[in-house]
């Protein structure tokens, strides 16, 4: 039955809360369903909204009510599955309706679809014999006889370059009702060069053998808990995803895939497609508007039945999943820092796939503590592959005690730099890691101390020596590095520190006639340039790849035997309680690029903490010893998993503006939390990054083992309140698990 009713709660893409009740007007009724995109007043303007819930009972205060004034969708953007999960989200993460709304939907009403002009011969004339004697030109019947056989659909002007003729010829032809021209809908989808199959005829190791059958035994479950696999690298995950995939689609279903980086997406975009042709999707914030519009709505009508994506494709609208996989699920770029909502795209997976009743798979060399601790406590299934797939064991690591080096091996030690030189003699790849791009970390005067700070933020300038400018890596301010110090006007200034920029003119060096490729951000600003400088080094036309966090992930280059990880220990020393897994996981993760062919990998790990477990396990690459150390650590000082924590964040251009409201929203909250257990909620400090982009940041943590405490604040009126609080130098911004405290 059609609902007829007359009010619809909206929800906006804003900060508040709130649903706001419009009237439906009476050519709208029936229409307007949850899910679709509408224009009504509010405040003093006309804005977009979505419908949240249509009302079968009159609001309790109808006077005044405004009317929806316009409908933009007639079909709901999403399905009842997908409804359900955004609530979900929005609660959760303490956003709004709308907010959560915009961020599975986000494009502006302006996107449409690209049309092309298609040509179709009329029904009746499907051989040569059948051509109508009416027609006589010569050029007509080419033109009939053209379209008889053709394989693909062509334009108009297709037809008019390839057979020379000129338009009017169509024109006549469609005039007798010969053919037809069209309009239809052509996706804009990036392309992908995919060359041959990778591995679908591979005889699976048991151990993959066992992954992949409690895989389809879950499958089959009606809410089967999520999977585990935790598998070293090159154990073969992607290869059982695969297969799991393709045992979905037998069961009718479909499946997501999310990935961490766009740097990786080239090549598991390759291994899918190549198994999976046309039938996969792919969603990524480098896709341009109009191609993520494309690869949304063909998801949405069934078109792509896989989709492989970063974390916003968690919402993607696949009708039916039977299957969501979130490889690396450890990776910190599943978290979304801003906008609201501030989710985790891989607890996000755990969640839909359990309201939807199918399977979550999580894989990772190294999962997160949280995810291991699950399967520990028997919530997740855990399953474990400890060998690699291919012929060869996990690269030899070795570490490099730098403490006392300076001069000459301040940046590569001499065990390194010979590795280096033997790989280059013998015609084999390395890669050398560091987290820093640019040339110099800081500029100093030797004279009086002074370090060049940004104008902005409270951090120094980097010097980028290929551009000649100091930048700030925070807010990309920049400027001409000084001559003169400018606090004490000396002519003192000196580098300190060193980024990939430098390493390059290292190693250039040191090994003449090497050939370096770089890949940072600054390398690979434009679309494609990832791929223009990763082929020529997997072609085997450079020897040494030198790089940040983008080439620690994923990458599959097998003629690399060598790498050398410079800085070790910089994960370390951030304030943060995952310092030690970030640095056990990025270097894990690092040493799993060597060796992946036929020759075996060696490591080198330079670091000033030898000392540390972080780094000690990653020697043996032995995660579930570092489980072990860090899961004590975690429940010593009451981290997660054994406790949520949700930050706020005060931010004002003006200091005392800041600190000011950081203590009002700290008595707000301690008054809400009152009476509950469980909860520590820290009194306001200065955020590790003090100053960002001119905004002066408190924080308040609120650290608690009970989740109807976090609950409650959800229908807190002093705290709504003090949220859409919104003036020009203020901002609020409330992060559930957050992934970083800085
Ligand atoms: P992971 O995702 O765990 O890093 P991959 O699935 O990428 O591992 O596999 C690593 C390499 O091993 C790939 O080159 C893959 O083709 C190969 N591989 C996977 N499974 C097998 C197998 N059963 N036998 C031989 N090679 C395999
Ligand atoms: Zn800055």
């Amino acid at each position: 039955m059609v609902n007829k009713s007359k009010f619809v709660e909206v929800a906006f893409p804003i900060p508040a809360r709130q649903l706001f009740t419009y009237l439906i007007p009476e050519h709208l009724r029936g229409q307007i369903q949850p899910g679709c995109r509408l224009f009504a007043q509010l405040g003093n303007r006309k804005a977009l909204g979505f419908a949240a819930h249509i009302l079968d009972t009159p609001p309790a205060q109808i006077k005044d009510l405004k009317p929806v004034l316009h409908l933009l969708d007639e079909e709901p953007l999403f399905g009842p599955e997908l409804l359900r999960f955004l609530r979900w989200t929005a609660d959760y993460y303490m956003a709004s309706l709308g907010e959560t709304f915009a961020a599975a939907y986000p494009f502006s009403p302006a996107t449409r679809p690209r049309m092309v002009k298609v040509v179709l011969l009329n029904d009746r004339i499907l051989t040569s014999e059948q051509i109508p004697e009416d027609i006589q030109k010569p050029n007509q019947r080419r033109v009939i006889e053209f379209l008889i056989h053709r394989k693909a659909l062509l334009s108009p002007a297709d037809i008019s370059r390839e057979l020379g003729v000129g338009p009017s010829t169509l024109k006549t032809l469609e005039k007798h009702g010969w053919l037809r021209i069209e309009s239809r809908e052509q996706a804009r989808v990036p392309q992908f060069a995919y060359k041959g199959d990778y591995g679908a005829d591979l005889t699976l190791t048991s151990d993959q053998e066992q992954a992949l059958a409690l895989i389809e035994r879950a499958l089959r479950q009606a809410s089967p808990k999520p999977i585990l696999i935790q598998g070293v690298t090159g154990s073969g995950k992607t290869e059982i995803y695969l297969r799991a995939i393709d045992t979905v689609l037998r069961l009718g279903k479909t499946a997501l895939v999310l990935i961490p980086e766009i740097s990786l997406t080239p090549q598991t975009m390759d291994r899918f497609r190549s198994r999976f042709g046309d039938r996969v999707g792919i969603l990524h914030s480098g896709l341009g508007q109009g191609e993520r519009y494309d690869e949304w709505r063909m998801a949405r009508h069934g078109e792509r039945p896989i989709l492989v994506g970063t974390r916003s494709a968690i919402f993607a609208p696949l009708e039916n999943p039977g299957l969501i996989i979130v490889d690396e699920e450890h990776d910190g770029s599943y978290k979304q820092s801003d906008p609201s909502p501030r989710y985790h795209a891989r607890d996000l997976a755990v969640v839909r796939a359990h309201l939807a009743g199918t399977l979550a798979v999580l894989g990772s060399a190294t999962p997160s503590a949280e995810s291991a601790y699950n399967v520990r406590s028997g919530k997740y299934e855990g399953i474990e592959l400890r060998q690699r797939a291919s012929t060869h064991g996990l690269p030899m690591v070795q570490l490099v005690d730098m403490r006392g080096r300076a001069g000459d091996e301040a940046i590569l030690s001499r065990e390194l730099f010979e590795a280096l030189w033997d790989r280059y003699e013998n015609r084999q790849q390395s890669i050398l890691f560091l987290n820093r791009r640019g040339f110099a970390t800081s500029l100093i005067c030797n004279h009086c101390g002074h370090i060049l700070m940004c104008d902005h933020c409270s951090v120094a300038m980097v010097f980028h020596n290929s551009q000649r400018l100091l930048i700030c890596h925070h807010c990309d301010a920049r400027k001409p590095p000084p001559e003169y110090c400018p606090a004490c006007t000396e002519k003192f200034i000196r580098q300190r520190g060193y980024g990939t920029e430098r390493v390059v003119q290292e190693v250039e060096e040191k090994i003449p006639g090497a050939r370096v490729v770089r890949l940072d951000r600054d390398t690979t600003r434009q679309k494609g340039e990832h791929d223009r400088l990763l082929t020529p080094f997997r072609q085997g036309e450079s020897d040494i790849l030198v790089g940040t966090q983008m080439i620690a992930k994923g990458l599959d280059f097998p003629n690399v035997t060598l790498v050398g990880v410079l800085n070790a220990d910089y994960a370390l020393s951030l304030p943060d309680f995952r310092a030690a897994e970030r640095t056990f996981t990025l270097l894990t993760q690092v040493a799993g690029r060597a060796g992946r062919g036929k020759h075996p990998g060696e490591v080198f790990i330079q670091t000033y903490c030898p000392d540390h477990y972080s780094i000690q396990l990653a020697l043996t690459q032995d995660y579930n010893a570092f489980y072990e150390k860090e899961i004590r650590y975690r429940r010593l000082i009451g981290f997660p998993p054994f406790s949520r924590i949700v930050l706020w964040r005060v931010e004002s251009t003006i200091e005392d503006i800041a600190r000011g409201k950081a203590w009002e929203l700290y008595s707000i909250l301690s008054a809400a939390l009152q009476g509950h257990q469980g909860v520590t909620l820290l009194p306001p400090v200065e955020a590790p990054l003090y100053r960002l982009r001119d905004f002066f940041r408190w924080q308040i943590a609120l650290k608690s083992r009970s989740l109807p405490a976090i609950r409650s604040l959800l229908s807190n009126k002093a705290l709504l309140k003090f949220i859409t609080l919104r003036r020009r130098e203020l901002r609020v911004i409330q992060d559930v698990d957050p992934s970083d405290m800085l």
